[in-house]
C-alpha cells in the first residue's frame, strides 16, 4: 500500500504541473498536448517507481509508448521527459519510453494496472479526472488508490453544499478488508469513508459519465423514471464518481452503453481501483446484468456488460430496473 500511494501522490502532483503550467496556455490554440504529456509522463513516473520496488509485476496500463516514437512526436516526447526529470533526475526520451512500455503487459495472476488519466475530456475541460492505480491478485483486486487533484476532500467530507472542485484535491485508498479511506492530496491524515445509507430509490443521487458518448442519456432517463428518482442526475469524469460513492456522496452509479457503441468493453484500468474502493466502503458493484466484474479476461473486462454501482441498499431495486428497460 505504501508505494501505491506514494506512486500515485507523486503521480497526481505531476499531472496538476501539467495542467497548471499547459493547459491554460493551449486551449486558446486548441492543443490537446498537454493531456498527451500529462499522461504520458504519469505512466512512465508509474512504470518506473514499479521498476524499482515490484520489478516482477506486470502492469497493465493505457498508454503505450508506440505514437510517441514518431518523428512527429519528438517535442513532446522531450517536454514528457522533462517533467518526468522533475521526479526522477537523469530521465531521457529513451528510458521514458521504457518506462511507459512496461504498462503493455496482457496481465497475468498477479498484476497492476494504472490509468495515468482516467478522464482526458474532465482534465482538458478543468473538470474532475483521476489517477488509479490497482493491484490484482487471481482476480480479485486488492488494493486501489485514486488520487483526484480536483476533488475537494472538504466537499466528501461534508454532507453540505460544499463545493466540488478544488482545494488540494484527493487521495482514496482502498485495501481488501481494510475499509476505504481518504485523505487531503495536501498530505492530511486519513479518514474512513462509508457509502451511504439511503434505502429509498426516488431519493437516490446518480452519477454518471459527463461524456454523453461514453454512455446512454435515454437509457439513464428512462432508468430515472423506472425508480421514480426525483433529483437530476449528476455527470462527471473519470473514477471520481466511485470516490464520490464511497463517500456517501452519491447513491447509484451507472455505465450504460452507448447505442454507438453497444460492444464496447470496459477496459481494467477504468475500473479496477474503483471498484475496490466501492466494496470497501460497503457498496456493490456488478455488470448491468448483475455479474460480478471479471478482471481475470485480459485488458479488458471481456466478460461483462456495462457497470452497475451502488450503496449496496439500492442494488437489487436498480438491477430489476436495468432488465425492465434492457439496458
Ligand atoms: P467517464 O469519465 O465516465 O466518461 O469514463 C472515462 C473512460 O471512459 C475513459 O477512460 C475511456 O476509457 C472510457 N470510454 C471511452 N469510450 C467509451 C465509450 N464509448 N463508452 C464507455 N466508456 C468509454
Ligand atoms: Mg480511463
Amino acid at each position: 500500500m505504501k508505494f501505491a500511494l506514494d506512486a500515485v501522490r507523486k503521480a497526481s502532483a505531476l499531472v496538476k504541473a501539467v495542467q497548471t503550467e499547459l493547459v491554460a496556455a493551449a486551449l486558446t490554440k486548441d492543443d490537446r498536448s498537454p493531456v498527451t504529456v500529462a499522461d504520458y509522463a504519469a505512466q512512465a513516473l508509474i512504470g518506473r517507481l514499479l521498476d524499482e520496488h515490484f520489478p516482477e509485476d506486470p502492469l497493465v496500463g493505457e498508454e503505450d509508448s508506440t505514437a510517441l516514437r514518431t518523428p512527429e512526436q519528438a517535442e513532446i516526447l522531450v517536454r514528457i521527459a522533462a517533467f518526468v526529470g522533475r521526479e526522477i533526475p537523469g530521465a531521457t526520451p529513451e528510458s521514458v519510453c521504457r518506462w511507459i512500455d512496461r504498462g503493455s503487459a496482457v496481465s497475468g495472476a498477479r498484476y497492476w494496472t494504472v490509468d495515468p488519466i482516467d478522464g482526458t475530456k474532465g482534465f482538458v475541460r478543468g473538470d474532475q479526472y483521476a489517477v488509479a492505480l490497482a493491484l490484482v491478485v487471481d482476480g480479485v483486486v486488492q488494493l486501489g488508490v485514486l488520487g483526484c487533484p480536483n476533488l475537494d476532500v472538504d466537499y466528501l467530507r461534508s454532507e453540505g453544499s460544499a463545493e466540488m472542485t478544488g482545494g488540494a484535491g484527493t487521495l482514496v485508498a482502498a485495501a481488501r478488508g481494510e475499509g476505504t479511506w481518504i485523505a487531503g492530496l495536501d498530505g492530511d491524515a486519513f479518514t474512513r469513508a462509508r457509502v451511504s445509507e439511503r434505502t429509498d430509490p426516488a431519493r437516490a443521487r446518480l452519477l454518471r459519465s459527463f461524456e454523453t458518448a461514453h454512455t446512454n442519456t435515454g437509457k439513464i432517463g428512462e432508468l430515472v423514471e423506472a425508480l421514480g428518482v426525483t433529483a437530476a442526475p449528476v455527470g462527471l469524469d473519470s473514477q471520481a464518481k466511485y470516490a464520490l460513492l464511497a463517500a456517501g456522496r452519491g447513491d447509484l452509479l451507472v455505465r450504460l452503453l452507448s447505442s454507438r457503441q453497444p460492444d464496447y468493453l470496459e477496459k481494467v484500468w477504468d475500473q479496477a481501483a474503483g471498484s475496490i474502493v466501492v466494496e470497501e466502503a460497503g457498496g456493490r458493484i456488478e455488470d448491468l446484468h448483475g455479474s460480478p466484474l471479471d478482471f481475470t479476461a485480459g485488458r479488458t473486462l471481456a466478460n461483462n456488460r456495462g457497470v452497475l454501482a451502488s450503496n449496496g441498499h439500492l442494488h437489487n431495486a436498480a438491477l430489476a430496473a436495468l432488465a425492465d428497460i434492457g439496458a
